[in-house]
């Protein structure tokens, strides 16, 4: 590509080309999001333009901006009533929606997004729709009891996202879809987004859109986007020490590890720990705020290694992820494509490596049947010794006071900024929980933060602060 082309490229995908309000701009900015991916490229001017879309474009193309870059712009904020409802499979990708809208707005004041998800006592939230919300983002079942409950009204509704279609779909939410889409005013605009594209996606679209733009971002997720390769060892034994190996020879910024069964992650979680590694493990056993404290840390950068299971790491949405490590081989193919596609997203090259033992050549030689390619065996001896550069960028410190006490991010943002007087560069995420606030910020500054935090107040309100380590 000439300079020239490659420069117009780069004008055509940014993001100030939109008409997007100064406080989305800024604050896309203090996000460093420099330039619209392709799927928020090709959907976006349509969804400001108010028209239905119907996009398809793989896990960790930015989808979510996409729709929420629309629902912010053409938000009233003085009008309390919900303009935008969004629904997604899992509570799980409901608080992560949430997690993103709520940080895309956080320069607008005052604009309340309200999670409805099944799973949750209803009766908080029959109370927090009482004192109304402008986004609510749900799940679909939920959202249908609080219509049938008359406790939600779409009477206001001016966007209805759907997103993940293709998951709601396999989870057998399309009746609860239908009913929704009842009580949606016929004046609104549907966005619609999805992973893959099965023909009952089209189904759905020709449902519940109106001459929608289709657009789609072909998957680019191919074998050389990610390095693979497999190790054998001798025994099971042998798994802990060549882990710290290939930490230590490739030093990823991030790496999520893949134990079979639960109680493995802790112990590798620990074991990593007494290293003096940032490790934290995710399993079924952990209670829901163990868990959410585990993810908020993995994905704000303050924390480097997590070890997981399949089944506790669905749903994870991670940024940047280096690489992949199986400590245990899966012994379903497909579970291994789709442990190592968290890896190597957004045009970055990922690493997936996978410690195996004699006895377990028949999962490597499922997945070389599965992949259609054969393995790249790595050589433990011949890896180098680095010095260790795993130190996480970002500490986290948790705030008492969360949603219940009405602490938004900006409260929290504006406190470090404009009071204290941080560099908003060195703040990171900030997730707000129902009772705690969670913020990243950057080591160096951590220990200031820190203080200033306890001593201060945020709402005119003491808090009590603590350092996640
Ligand atoms: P999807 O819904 O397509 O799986 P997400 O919307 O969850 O993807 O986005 C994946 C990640 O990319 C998120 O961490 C998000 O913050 C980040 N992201 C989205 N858009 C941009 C952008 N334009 N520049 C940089 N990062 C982005
Ligand atoms: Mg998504």
């Amino acid at each position: 590509m000439s300079e020239q082309n490659s420069a117009a490229t780069a004008a055509s995908s940014a993001f100030a080309q939109l008409s997007l309000q100064p406080a989305l701009l800024d604050n896309l900015q203090s996000l460093e999001y420099r330039e619209m991916t392709p799927i928020q490229a090709q959907s976006l001017p349509a969804v400001l333009a108010g028209k239905d879309v119907l996009a398809q474009a793989k896990t960790g193309s930015g989808k979510t901006a996409a729709f929420a870059l629309g629902l912010l712009q053409k938000l009233d904020v003085k009008s309390l009533a919900v303009q935008g409802l969004v629904l997604c499979p899992t509570r799980e990708l409901a608080d992560q929606v949430a997690g993103e809208i709520r940080r895309l707005a956080r320069l607008i004041p005052n604009v309340k997004v309200l999670t409805l998800c099944g799973g949750m006592p209803i009766n908080p939230q029959f109370g927090s729709l009482e004192q109304g919300a402008h986004i609510v983002v749900g799940t679909p079942g939920r959202v249908q009891k609080h219509l049938d409950k008359e406790s939600l009204s779409l009477d206001s509704l001016k966007i209805w996202v759907l997103d993940e279609a293709d998951r709601m779909l396999d989870m057998g939410f399309a009746d609860a879809m239908r009913d929704i889409a009842k009580v949606c005013p016929r004046q609104r605009q549907t966005l619609l987004f999805s992973a893959t594209y099965p023909q009952d996606i089209q189904q759905l679209s020709a449902e519940f859109q109106r001459d929608p733009l289709s657009v789609r971002v072909e998957s680019t997720h191919s074998a050389h986007q990610i390095e693979q390769r497999f190790f054998e060892l001798p025994n099971q034994e042998a798994k802990f020490p060549a882990l710290i190996k290939l930490l230590q020879h490739y030093q990823p910024r991030s790496a999520v590890i893949f134990c079979n069964m639960k109680q493995q992650t802790q112990l590798v979680a620990d074991q990593l720990k007494a290293k003096g590694y940032s490790a934290l493990a995710l399993h079924g056993d952990l209670e829901q705020r163990e868990r959410d404290q585990v993810v908020v840390r993995f994905a704000n950068q303050s924390c480097s290694v997590l070890v997981a299971t399949d089944v506790a790491a669905r749903g994870l949405d991670i940024k940047e992820l280096q690489a992949v490590v199986n400590y245990d081989i899966t012994p379903d193919p497909e579970v291994h494509v789709h442990r190592i596609g968290r890896t190597g997203r957004a045009g970055q090259t990922g690493l997936a490596l996978t410690l195996t033992t004699a006895t377990q050549g028949s999962r490597v030689v499922a997945v070389e049947d599965y992949q259609q390619s054969r393995a790249v065996w790595g050589d433990l001896d011949a890896l180098k010794k680095n010095p260790d550069n795993m130190k996480p960028d970002m500490v986290t410190l948790c705030i008492d006071g969360g949603r219940k006490s009405k602490v938004r991010p900006g409260d929290i943002l504006g406190a470090l900024t404009k009071e204290a007087g941080f560099n908003g560069q060195h703040i990171g995420k900030i997730n707000i929980a129902e009772l705690h606030a969670y913020v990243a910020v950057h080591h160096s500054i951590a220990n200031k933060a820190y203080s200033y935090l306890q001593d201060g107040k945020i709402k005119g309100r003491k808090v009590k602060v603590r350092k996640l380590v």
